[in-house]
C-alpha cells in the first residue's frame, strides 16, 4: 500500500464509518451468525501475494460485519455498554497513527504527562480523595489483580515478591456473593488460592451485609487465618447493587484490610454530585477502579485505577533493567512500574478528546438522561400487570421479568423468561441479557448506550410487550 492509497482509503473509510454510525440502529443488534460460520468462509491460508485494499475492505463489509454484534447500536441494552463516541474514535485513529509505545516517560513524554493530567482531572471530576494517584490500564480485571498483588505484598512485607508466596497462614480476601468474576480470577492468579476468597452474604438489595463481613473476618481470625483484603463493589454486574462503602471501610480499618473498590461500571455516575452518596468512605479506600470504556463514551480499552499509596504500588511492580534506565527517571512517572505490562498504549488521548468534546456538563447531561429514561421505564413496568421489577434500581439497569398471573411455578417462570429473552434477541431489534437473582431468571435492561434516545427505550418496550403477548397466548 502506498501513501496515496492510504490517504484515499482513509477518506473512504471515514465516510463509511459515519454512514455506519448513522444507520447502525437499523442493523440486527445481536449477530445472527452460528458457530463456525465466519471461520468456514475465511481462506485456509494466508495470501502469498499482496491483495488490494478494495478486496480487503469488501470482505470486511461482506464477511466480517454480519458476524459482529453491534455494541454501538442504541438498541443495545445487554451486559454493560462498551461505549464509543465520535471524539473517542477520532482520537483512537490518531493514537494508531502515532503508533507510540508509552512504557516510560522518555518513550513519549506527552503521553505520560497527558495521562498524569487526565488522572488528576478525573480525580476532581469524580470528587475522589485528593491523595489518589494512578494511571490507565486495559481492563478492571487487570486493575483488580494489581490491587490484590499490592495487598499481598503489603501483608507479607514484600516477602512474596522476594521469596515466593507461601500461604502460611493463608491470606483471606472478602467480597460479596454478587461480586464480579474478575475478583475470583485475580485471587487465583495472585496465588492466594480460590479457597481463600470468602463470599460474604448480601441484603435484600443485593449489597454486601457489613455484619456478615465482620463475622467472616472474626471467624477467620479465630481459626488463625490472616484477613488481607476486602473488595467493595459500587454497581454489581447483576443488578448494580451498591455495597455500603463507609461501613465496609470502618471494618477494613479496624482489621487492617486492604480496601479495593470495584466501580467498573458505576464509577462514571460519580460525575454527578447527586450520586456521590455511593462514595462515602472513599477516603479510606486503598484502591479504586472504574472503566470509562463502559459508560463514559471512551472506546474500549480504558480502565482507570487509583491508589492511596503509590509507593506501595511501585514497590510491588518496579523493575529496573539497565536498558530501561533513563536520565529523567527521578523526576517523572514511568508507568511501566505502576502495573503488569511493560508496553503501554497511548490511552489518555481519547479521554482528553472525550472530556473536552463533551465537557463535564455534556457528560453529566447524558448520564442524567439515561437515569431518567430508566426511571420512566421502571414506572411503565411497575404499572403493567404482567411484568415485575426484580431488584432495586440505583442507576440505569432495570432488572425485571415477565410474570403472567397464572404462572406461579418458579421453573416455569424461569423457562418463560428465557424464551422471551431469545424471542427479543432473535428479532434483531434489541439485545438484552439475563442474570439470576435468588434463583429467579431475570432480564437485564441497561439504558446507557452513547447514541440512546428515549424513543429507543419506548420502541423496545413495545417490542417487549408484543413478544410477551405472543408467548402468553401459548401458555
Ligand atoms: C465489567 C466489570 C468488571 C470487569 O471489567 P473489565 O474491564 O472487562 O475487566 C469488573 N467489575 C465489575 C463490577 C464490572 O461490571
Amino acid at each position: 500500500m502506498k501513501l496515496n492509497d492510504f490517504r484515499q482509503y482513509g477518506h473512504e473509510m471515514i465516510d463509511w464509518m459515519a454512514d455506519f454510525l448513522e444507520n447502525v440502529e437499523k442493523l440486527p443488534v445481536k449477530s445472527k451468525a452460528a458457530p463456525g460460520d465466519i471461520y468456514r468462509r475465511l481462506p485456509g491460508h494466508a495470501p502469498e501475494a499482496a491483495e488490494s485494499m478494495d478486496a480487503i475492505f469488501r470482505d470486511f463489509r461482506e464477511l466480517i460485519l454480519p458476524g459482529m454484534t453491534h455494541w454501538q447500536s442504541p438498541r443495545f441494552f445487554a451486559y454493560f455498554p462498551a461505549n464509543a463516541s465520535y471524539p473517542s474514535v477520532l482520537a483512537e485513529m490518531l493514537t494508531a497513527t502515532l503508533g507510540a509505545q508509552c512504557m516510560i516517560w522518555e518513550t513519549s513524554p506527552a503521553a505520560a504527562e497527558l495521562e498524569e493530567k487526565m488522572m488528576h482531572w478525573l480525580r476532581e471530576m469524580l470528587d475522589l480523595p485528593a491523595h489518589f494517584e494512578g494511571c490507565i490500564h486495559d481492563t478492571a480485571s487487570t486493575a483488580t489483580l494489581i490491587a490484590l498483588l499490592t495487598a499481598r505484598e503489603r501483608a507479607t512485607n514484600f516477602g512474596s515478591n522476594a521469596s515466593g508466596f507461601t500461604a502460611d497462614p493463608p491470606l483471606r480476601v472478602y467480597a460479596s456473593t454478587q461480586t464480579h468474576s474478575s475478583i475470583d480470577k485475580a485471587v487465583k492468579i495472585a496465588g492466594l488460592g480460590a479457597e481463600n476468597l470468602v463470599k460474604v452474604g448480601v441484603d435484600e438489595a443485593f449489597a454486601m451485609d457489613p455484619a456478615a463481613l465482620r463475622q467472616a473476618v472474626e471467624a477467620d481470625l479465630a481459626q488463625g487465618l490472616r484477613p488481607c483484603c476486602v473488595v467493595a463493589t459500587l454497581g454489581t454486574t447483576s443488578s448494580t447493587a451498591i455495597d455500603p462503602l463507609a461501613d465496609i471501610a470502618a471494618i477494613a480499618r479496624q482489621y487492617g484490610l486492604w480496601l479495593h473498590v470495584d466501580a467498573a461500571y458505576a464509577g462514571t455516575a460519580l460525575l454527578l454530585p447527586e450520586m456521590r452518596w455511593m462514595s462515602r468512605g472513599m477516603q479510606h479506600a486503598d484502591s479504586f477502579v472504574f472503566n470509562p470504556h463502559k459508560w463514559m463514551f471512551t472506546n474500549f480499552d480504558c480502565s482507570v485505577y487509583f491508589v492511596k499509596d503509590k509507593e506501595l504500588l511501585i514497590r510491588t511492580f518496579e523493575i529496573l533493567p539497565e536498558y530501561l534506565k533513563t536520565q529523567a527517571d527521578a523526576q517523572v512517572n514511568n508507568y511501566r512500574d505502576w502495573g503488569i505490562a511493560l508496553g503501554r498504549r497511548f490511552r489518555a488521548l481519547k479521554l482528553w478528546f472525550v472530556i473536552r468534546s463533551f465537557g463535564l456538563q455534556g457528560l453529566q447531561q447524558r448520564l442524567r438522561n439515561h437515569l431518567q429514561w430508566a426511571r420512566n421505564q421502571q414506572q411503565r413496568i411497575q404499572a403493567h400487570p404482567h411484568f415485575e421489577i426484580m431488584a432495586p434500581m440505583p442507576l440505569n439497569l432495570l432488572c425485571f421479568r415477565f410474570h403472567p398471573p397464572e404462572v406461579q411455578d418458579i421453573a416455569q417462570l424461569n423457562a418463560l423468561n428465557e424464551q422471551l429473552l431469545h424471542l427479543l434477541n432473535d428479532s434483531g431489534q434489541a439485545y438484552f441479557t439475563h442474570t439470576k437473582l435468588n434463583g429467579n431468571y431475570v432480564i437485564r435492561w441497561v439504558m446507557g448506550q452513547t447514541y440512546l434516545e428515549e424513543r429507543h427505550v419506548l420502541q423496545a418496550w413495545e417490542l417487549l410487550q408484543q413478544k410477551a403477548a405472543e408467548l402468553h397466548s401459548k401458555v
